[in-house]
């Protein structure tokens, strides 16, 4: 990752470690959703990437039972995602690490704030920039216009065009992505130049520290030799008066020495309730661009874009029906993207909108419903399999009663992501290893046998449509 040295971004030079550390923190970070959090934190976690080279990638594992085990049961899925981040096939190799050799491959320690606190910001305590957030991937619309408009003036033109940038709009809408864009443009064409990025609650976590070490006057040193003052986030000082004041102080040090300064936040300065007057009419002495949500044709067009960036191919239809679905963050647009490559990939499977379909509205539309709960589930495999609910959560052990215990069970697992210990209960406290075992019969009926197959379908589709 690139850190910053003397107000300059210091790009490493990729070798082959930190391109095995990056391909495995992308890995993991597409493992991750689609593993129970218990297998992802005790299996994959774990695992230390200890090599790659030509079409060979090595990981290691601290114990000879953890490497078996994922010899033997992960490491189809690890070698997936490595092939879709990297583009290209691979081999997986599992190695067994002695304590040392497991302490060796520890990577640095990453956010600076898991470094013991000093109270002096040095440049390496902002924040890095992502090298994919830039203006060439960003994609304009009219939710955007003038925000992008605006990051591009102020990145030609910095303390002359507009002075501050104020940039606002909910979640995951690019505003970010923006104030990276402003740096990295600025940094391409003069690089001593000193910027900071850094979040409000970076800002407060300096300035609370540099005050209690009483080095406030070193902090206002370092904060007044900025050139360009990027803070993301500033919704998170409005109610910290003192940091509040020191903002204020800091902004107009710089403000006065015709420094550029680009603020970002998910309120409008009205809303925002920064402080009294004086600062809200300085930021409307320079720009406030808001985003909106972004219209269909944006959301099609960024989809195009991510899914080129990541090299995956995905058909328009699918473009299409993703971005219908998902609305109203661009974030949760990308996650979607890469859970659905990651699942076709796994699965050796085309992505189509039917493979769409099956992947993300269970997850984009269940997680929302409120009302599929495990009563529901229970009424629905009631009617459909002519079993009364009291005979589901008792005792008996007829063939169509299990099986109609057993769909329930699958049910709530899959469609409310409810615990094994949880539907346990909610079946007369049954252990979780039965209803473990319910779920994996259940998933080889749906295999061997069409008209189970056909049942459970029909009631997930009957669930669906309830939660929508
Ligand atoms: P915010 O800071 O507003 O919460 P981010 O800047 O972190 O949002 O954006 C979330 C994700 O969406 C990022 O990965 C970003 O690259 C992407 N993104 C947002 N807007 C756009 C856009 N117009 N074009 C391309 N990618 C975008
Ligand atoms: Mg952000």
């Amino acid at each position: 990752m690139e850190t910053m040295v003397n107000g300059q971004l210091e790009l490493p030079i990729e070798d082959d470690r930190s391109r095995l550390l990056r391909a495995w923190n992308r890995v993991l970070r597409m493992l991750e959703p689609r593993l129970s959090r218990h297998i992802f934190e005790t299996y994959l976690k774990p695992i230390k990437p200890v090599d790659i080279h030509n079409d060979v990638v090595t990981l290691g594992a601290n114990s000879p039972f953890f490497k078996e085990w994922i010899e033997n049961k992960y490491s189809h899925l690890i070698r997936s995602a490595f092939e879709t981040v990297l583009g290209s096939e691979v081999r997986i190799e599992l190695v067994l690490l002695s304590a040392e050799e497991e302490k060796a491959l520890q990577p640095p320690p990453e956010a600076p704030r898991a470094r013991p606190a000093s109270s002096i910001p040095t440049e390496s305590h902002f924040l890095p920039l992502n090298e994919k957030y830039t203006f060439e991937n960003f994609i304009v619309g009219t939710c955007n216009r003038l925000a992008e408009a605006g990051a591009r003036s102020v990145a030609d033109h910095p303390a002359q065009a507009y002075n501050p940038l104020f940039i606002h709009g909910g979640p995951g809408l690019g505003k970010t992505h923006l104030m990276h864009a402003i740096g990295h443009h600025i940094l391409a064409r003069s690089s001593s130049t000193r910027i900071a990025y850094m979040s409000g609650e970076t800002f407060t976590h300096h300035y609370v520290s540099s005050m209690r070490d009483h080095k406030t006057e070193e902090f206002r040193r370092r904060y007044r030799s900025i050139d360009i003052w990027l803070v993301d986030d500033i919704q998170f000082i409005a109610d910290k008066e003192r940091t509040k004041e020191e903002f204020f102080h800091t902004f107009n040090a710089l403000y006065h020495t015709n420094k550029q300064i680009i603020i970002s936040s998910d309120r409008s300065p009205r809303e925002l309730r920064l402080m009294d007057d004086r600062l809200k009419s300085r930021f409307e002495c320079g720009l406030i661009a808001d985003i909106g949500p972004p219209e269909l044709e944006t959301r099609i067009a960024i989809l195009q874009k991510k899914a080129e960036m990541e090299k995956i191919f995905v058909p328009d239809d699918v473009l299409y029906y993703m971005a219908s679905l998902i609305q109203s963050n661009i974030r949760a647009l990308e996650g979607a993207l890469l859970r659905l490559a990651i699942y076709a990939s796994v699965n050796k499977l085309r992505i189509s909108t039917a493979l769409a379909s099956d992947v993300l509205e269970r997850y984009y539309i269940d997680r929302k419903s409120s009302e599929m709960t495990p009563d529901t589930i229970q009424k629905a495999v009631s009617e459909k399999f002519g079993v009364e609910i009291e005979a589901m959560t008792g005792k008996r052990r007829d063939r169509d009663v299990v099986l109609a215990r057993q769909v329930a069970m699958y049910l709530m697992r899959e469609t409310l992501e409810t615990s094994l210990p949880e539907i346990g209960l909610l079946f007369g406290g049954r252990d979780h290893t039965t209803v473990l075992h319910a779920c994996d019969r259940v998933k080889v009926l749906m295999k061997t046998d069409a008209a189970i197959e056909e049942s459970v379908r029909e009631l997930m589709m009957k669930l669906r449509s309830k939660s929508e």
